[in-house]
């Protein structure tokens, strides 16, 4: 079902990770994925796993809209701090309804509207994801259980339906603004090492 098309060095201000690139065929769909892991995945303890969906607004222009790029900075360092785990990076904008449909959503956001009832107006079901490919992937590395590091109890059954144990969910919690700030103060405590 999946392939894995490219595998590479991936050195980050996190740490050393190693980049893979997945494709998937789920009968017309083909989905593709970025995946970082660090360390050996086997062993005692199951490794942390992060599900992110692609957030173009969030991950690139530090949107405040939502905290899609705080919880993947989270998960990178708890990662790192463990020296083992994995973020599967799937190219599916906006929880599945695509890079401006999402814009579009947020125009009805800033209408009023919440974000499931943008959605249900664009026509489109509250969360389109499901972990058919993130569950092959893991059976790729041999993962059979895992510490998943999200907000949503709901991926814990979608991940068991692909076949993979949740032995414990650990929340992604980011104060509210104080994420950027966070941001900026890592950055400049960076900053004042490297000087
Ligand atoms: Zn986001």
């Amino acid at each position: 079902m999946i392939s894995k098309v490219a595998e590479a060095n991936f050195p980050s201000r996190f740490g050393h990770f190693r980049i893979y690139g997945f494709e998937g065929q789920y009968g017309d769909t083909r989905e593709e994925c970025v995946v970082l892991r660090m360390g050996k995945l086997e062993g005692e303890e199951a490794p942390l796993l992060r599900i992110h969906s692609q957030c173009l607004t969030g991950d690139v222009f530090h949107s405040l809209r939502c905290d899609c790029r705080s919880q993947l900075e989270l998960s990178l360092n708890m990662i790192a701090e463990e020296g083992r785990g994995l973020i599967i990076y799937e190219h599916q904008e906006g929880r599945g309804i695509g890079l401006l449909n999402k814009l579009r959503a947020y125009e009805l956001q800033d209408q009023g509207a919440d974000t499931v009832e943008a959605n249900e107006r664009l026509g489109f079901e509250a969360d389109l994801r499901n972990y058919q490919l993130p569950g092959d992937i893991l059976t790729y590395f041999g993962v059979k259980q895992v510490r998943l590091l999200s907000n949503n109890p709901d991926k814990i059954a979608a991940l068991q339906r692909a076949g993979i144990e949740v032995v414990e969910r650990i929340p992604c919690i980011v104060a509210p603004h104080e994420s950027s700030q966070g941001y900026l103060q890592t950055k400049k405590q960076k900053m004042g090492h490297l000087l």
